[in-house]
């Protein structure tokens, strides 16, 4: 198809309007059964909710709860953090993976992630766990980010970790659906927490988010802080908690998104595909591990130096085509976080992909001929620079 005028359809940057209307009946019958039943808060759809998750995933244990920064909250809390310990974490990720480090009165330590995966370098935790030493820190966990959707390198980390005698937790909040070698996401660290925010790659119409383990000890302990801490009744509180709970509303909604998944992971490891094989000549294409499949929350490219990202977005703008930059800052340059601890002054592979990344339209949803309009524009703006 000629770049010739504008789409007549806008295209969207995640179809989710696409989305509903293909399920939007039983959407509306899920709802008002929970309307019906008027068991708002821990109705009958979180157990079947949390049975259907943990299948998915290959998970011995699922449970929903509010989101995914709530998720994180849980799994360390789980885990036993205390006061002034040390969490390593990639910055180049979405704010959640460092701030709940803090909001557990803990250290985050931010650590570089590779050229290719955007991932954690294993080399660079390896060195920030040597330092963190030095420095007479208390490292207790590692929290992998698994972005884009590509799961991190789990046997890399899981060396390092058990190594060093410290905890890992799967950030998945980008991943649910995704593969490393012969696992699931769910399965891949101590602790996995997941986000259903709208614009992941399974979403609910609201907050919501879940954590996986196969730990039954974990498991009990998360259930009990995701309800204040509650033991064998409600006014019975045996540890700090936090109100985490996923509403029954939510639950029904994610029942019905969860049975289409599997068919929009296809479509969008095709639209990737697609896009891969088209661009992979003039720019930098995502990267996936041998044995490795991702979910797709974006699809991320690197511009090369001669582009400039702002008149490539608005180039690509004027032909229709929306595009969006995760992330513009590492967290580590970020105010709110430029006093703690990193591997090096400068974690040099973040900032150069802050400085170099957009994603472009993905979802379940997005047609093949959309796909071939917006890398015919990609085509036509970069040939333009
Ligand atoms: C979205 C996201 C979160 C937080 O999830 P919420 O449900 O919005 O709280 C955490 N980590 C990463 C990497 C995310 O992308």
């Amino acid at each position: 198809m000629a770049v010739a005028e504008v789409q007549q359809v806008a295209i969207a940057f995640n179809d989710l309007k696409a989305q509903q209307r293909l399920i939007r009946e039983k959407i509306d019958l899920a709802i008002s059964k929970v309307l019906d039943h008027g068991r708002y808060v821990l109705g009958p759809e979180i157990d079947v909710l949390e049975a259907h998750l943990a299948d998915f995933c290959d998970a011995k244990h699922a449970l929903s709860c509010s989101n995914g920064t709530d998720a994180l909250i849980m799994a360390m809390l789980a885990l036993g953090i205390r006061s002034g310990d040390a969490v390593f974490v990639p910055s180049f990720t979405f704010v959640s993976t460092a701030e709940v480090v803090v909001l557990c009165n803990a250290i985050p330590i931010f650590v570089d992630v590779l050229p290719d995966t955007y991932n954690i370098d294993p080399n660079s935790l390896k060195e920030g766990i040597k330092q963190a030493k030095q420095q007479n820190l208390n490292p207790v966990g590692v929290i992998a980010v698994d972005i884009f959707g590509q799961p991190a390198d789990y046997n890399a980390l899981r060396e390092v970790t058990i190594e060093n005698d410290l905890w890992l937790i799967a950030d998945a909040a980008q991943s649910f659906g995704a593969r490393y070698q012969q696992k699931k996401v769910g399965t891949l660290a101590d602790i996995t927490t997941t986000s259903f925010f709208p614009a992941k790659p399974l979403g609910c119409y609201g907050d919501g988010g879940a954590v996986f383990t196969d730990n039954a000890d974990l498991v009990d302990v998360m259930s009990s802080i995701r309800v204040h801490g509650q033991g064998l009744d409600k006014y019975d509180n045996v540890r700090i908690g936090i109100n985490g709970r996923l509403d029954s509303i939510q639950a029904a909604v994610l029942i019905e998104k969860l049975k289409i998944f599997p068919q929009e992971l296809i479509d969008r490891q095709k639209t990737a595909s697609f896009y891969t094989a088209e661009l992979a000549q003039m720019l930098g294409v995502p990267r996936l591990l041998a044995g490795v499949t991702s979910s797709w929350a974006q699809y991320t490219l690197k511009l090369p130096d001669y582009v400039d990202r702002d008149s490539f977005m608005l180039g690509l703008r004027e032909l229709g085509v929306p595009t969006a930059v995760y992330y513009p800052i590492p967290l580590h340059m970020q105010s709110a976080y430029l006093q703690y601890p990193r591997v090096t002054d400068n974690l040099k592979v973040c900032e150069a992909l802050a400085d170099c990344v957009v994603s472009l339209p993905m979802s379940g949803y997005v047609t093949a001929s959309q796909a071939e309009y917006i890398v015919d524009a990609v085509k036509q703006v970069i040939s333009k620079q």
